[in-house]
């Protein structure tokens, strides 16, 4: 795994891909200038891609265990973040609403820059959001979430097997997905699940070839609704 903390932009178009992130950051009201650790006597923000993981795994342990810490949403965490934040890892998931990146890897307030699509569909106001977490704040983690169950995979199957053209906006959902499913139609046993799997890779290495987020490492998961434990997909 590449493991790497925030780097200063190395060539013209890193400069400019840095400063359009910074204007963006401007006008949106928020600010990058924020400390490296949270609130008093927490643990210091992980800085790479091999601790930002451990970190988020922690959590999900607990969380699944159902000792969660709750961390970071106290008083003196929310006068910190108020004038800037400081992510350290970047979560593309899904919009449903038993996937909650914060609970479910057991984190609060200025942890995680959290990006939420049906199926962890990449478009580009997804990348534009993505590449904010890795330019702006530097995350060096970005980190693709699918989970068991998924709606919006089930559709993209129901779709695939009746011919039935996915409603209006939901069609953009089907496109997407439906290359991961088509590669996988003929693998025993559940289409959705070897779906959720195959498309959440197939998102990861999407940005992975994409320059814009070169700083940081992709990974993928899967979260699975009935242990409540995510697992990393290789
Ligand atoms: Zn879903």
């Amino acid at each position: 795994m590449r493991a790497t903390s925030r780097r200063r932009p190395a060539n013209r178009r890193a400069f400019l891909t840095a400063t359009a992130a910074t204007a963006l950051t401007s006008a949106a009201g928020t600010a990058a200038a924020a400390p490296a650790r949270g609130t008093a006597g927490a643990a210091p923000r992980p800085a790479t891609a091999d601790e930002a993981l451990a970190t988020l795994l922690e959590g999900n342990r607990r969380w699944a265990e159902v000792h969660s810490r709750h961390p970071h949403e106290d008083r003196a965490r929310r006068r910190e973040v108020a004038h800037g934040q400081h992510p350290f890892a970047t979560v593309l998931s899904c919009v449903d609403s038993r996937v909650p990146p914060e609970l479910l890897f057991d984190q609060g307030l200025g942890d995680l820059l959290c990006v939420r699509s049906a199926g962890e569909v990449l478009d580009e106001a997804v990348l534009g959001s993505l590449q904010f977490g890795v330019a702006e704040f530097g995350t060096p983690l970005i980190l693709v979430l699918g989970h068991e169950r998924c709606g919006a995979v089930a559709a993209t199957i129901k779709q695939l097997r009746t011919g039935e053209p996915a409603p209006g906006h939901l069609s953009r959902l089907v496109e997407s997905i439906g290359p991961a499913a088509w590669a996988c139609r003929d693998q025993p046993g559940d289409w959705v699940e070897h779906t959720v799997a195959a498309h959440a890779r197939r998102m990861r290495d999407t940005l992975r070839a994409d320059h814009a987020f070169r700083p940081a490492t992709v990974l993928a998961a899967r979260f699975d609704l009935d242990t409540g434990l995510v697992r990393v997909l290789r």
